[in-house]
């Protein structure tokens, strides 16, 4: 899991995205102007000639991209203003309303482009027959607890009754999220009853429950928001795949989506980290022997991982890591802008 910060609804602020949090920034300020990094050490010609790019630290899509995106994002932003009001009068005459699939699916090429085709709670990447869902953070028509009963609101002068959902959020750009079927829909992964999974209509909260509009920022939500969320401070994750949880947002994090419960999960993730490791490791063999082919090729692979654009980044940037922190052992110090030395 990494945070991806989501641009703004204001398209012009959209070319403004950069980084995901300081500690990035500030291995980026390592980086020269045009995103070529500089080593240090005996080694910086060859770093400095070879250097992998880092583009992170720039705008995340090239800027045709943008232009074809920004030309159909106004209009998905205004079908779901108005079926948001659509929808928030109807629950104010009857009580009740429909949500529109096919509105809030609109924002789904946003969604995949922004989190690279990836899952943003597991990093697994989509393909063409696991095409991946658009997750609601705050469940849109009804919730329910962790054992998933009807979560039931209780008001003075009126029978209790089931929590409809955050339906104000069905269309809510910041609300939405690609994610997977093992992440969205629950499921068992294994014989043990316990060993289901997915997030479905739960929404953890420690306190206080919103079902009125505006007042979901009074939550205290037990579940990482991919966005808003850093979620190194909630989550360890280990050289074996598996994850720590360091607070309790962290634990019902892992508890609702199954991120140590799924055992393919688990050893993708390790896999990703022994690749990324032997890759940087063959990046420098071939930078050191000047083999000029295997650098580029080699280069483009890492720039990938670097950029976020391959599954489970947090543990290829740790597998990247380890090498860097074996080259600073022998007095060589190579910037890279996530996971860098702190
Ligand atoms: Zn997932």
């Amino acid at each position: 899991m990494i945070r991806i910060i989501k641009p703004s609804v204001d398209a012009v602020a959209w070319n403004s995205i950069v980084t995901e949090d300081d500690d990035l920034a500030a291995g980026v300020s390592a980086w020269n102007e045009d995103g070529w990094a500089t080593a240090l050490g005996p080694w910086k010609p060859f770093f400095e000639a070879h250097a992998v790019r880092c583009e992170i630290a720039t705008p995340p899509l090239a800027a045709d991209v943008w232009c074809d995106l920004l030309s159909e994002w106004r209009g998905v932003l205004r079908s779901a203003n108005e079926a948001r009001v659509k929808l928030v009068e109807s629950f104010k005459r009857t009580g009740d309303g429909k949500v529109d699939d096919n509105i809030y699916k609109k924002f789904m090429p946003f969604l995949l482009t922004l989190f690279n085709g990836k899952c943003a709670y597991c990093e697994t990447l989509f393909s063409s027959n696991q095409p991946g869902d658009v997750e609601h953070f705050r469940p849109k028509g009804r919730v329910v607890d962790a054992a998933f009963r009807p979560i039931l609101i209780e008001e003075p002068d009126s029978m209790p009754r089931e929590h409809p959902g955050y339906y104000w959020l069905a269309y809510e750009w910041t609300n939405l999220f690609p994610a997977c079927a093992d992440c969205n829909r629950y499921r068992r992964h294994g014989k043990k009853a316990e060993s289901g999974a997915g997030k479905a209509d739960r929404f953890p909260v420690e306190g206080f429950r919103a079902h009125l509009e505006g007042d979901e920022g009074k939550e205290h939500a037990l579940l990482i928001h991919p966005s808003d969320v850093e979620p190194s401070k909630h989550l360890v994750f280990e050289e074996s795949g598996k994850v720590k949880a360091t607070s309790n947002i962290g634990t019902e994090t892992l508890a609702h989506l199954g991120l140590n419960k799924r055992e393919f999960l688990v050893k993708e993730r390790r896999r990703a980290r022994v690749t990324a490791e032997r890759f940087y490791e063959s990046y420098l063999q071939a930078v050191i022997t000047n083999n000029s082919s295997r650098i580029e090729q080699d280069r483009d692979r890492l720039n990938e991982m670097l950029a976020g654009r391959e599954p489970y980044t947090v543990m290829q940037l740790m597998g990247i890591e380890s090498v860097r922190g074996r080259l600073t052992a022998y007095g060589l110090s190579i910037p890279l802008p996530h996971g860098a030395a702190r």
